[in-house]
């Protein structure tokens, strides 16, 4: 989608800190992380629901799974997964958080 902020980093038309990209899925650094590991991970086709995720949903978490290992962070992470009015991008995607938690409280016992 044109004016879809993911769709541009997926395209390298903006840049980015990507840290892990395949043919389905890119992984990269947010602009505002709240964690030592904050990163967004996100489908290359634009979609911009968690409604409309069909089977790319299993390489998104396969690509998530791939991350967690990567960054050796298996004893503690969280994902969140925003949908609709909740999104800031409408483009789908996970939030990954671990290692040293900006405000362990919120990101713990909120979401
Ligand atoms: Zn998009």
């Amino acid at each position: 989608m044109e004016d879809c902020v993911f769709c541009k980093i997926v395209k390298k038309e903006i840049p980015s800190n990507i840290i892990f990209e395949n043919e389905d899925v890119i992984v990269f650094k947010t602009i505002a992380p709240v964690a030592e590991h904050h990163y967004l991970v996100c489908p290359k086709k634009h979609i911009a629901s968690f409604m409309e995720l069909d089977s790319e949903i299993l390489s998104i978490t396969k690509t998530a799974q791939e991350v967690i290992k990567k960054f050796e962070i298996v004893d503690g992470y969280k994902l969140i997964f925003n949908g609709g009015k909740y999104q800031e991008v409408m483009h789908v995607h996970w939030h990954l958080l671990a290692g040293k938690l900006e405000d362990e409280d919120d990101i713990l016992k909120k979401t």
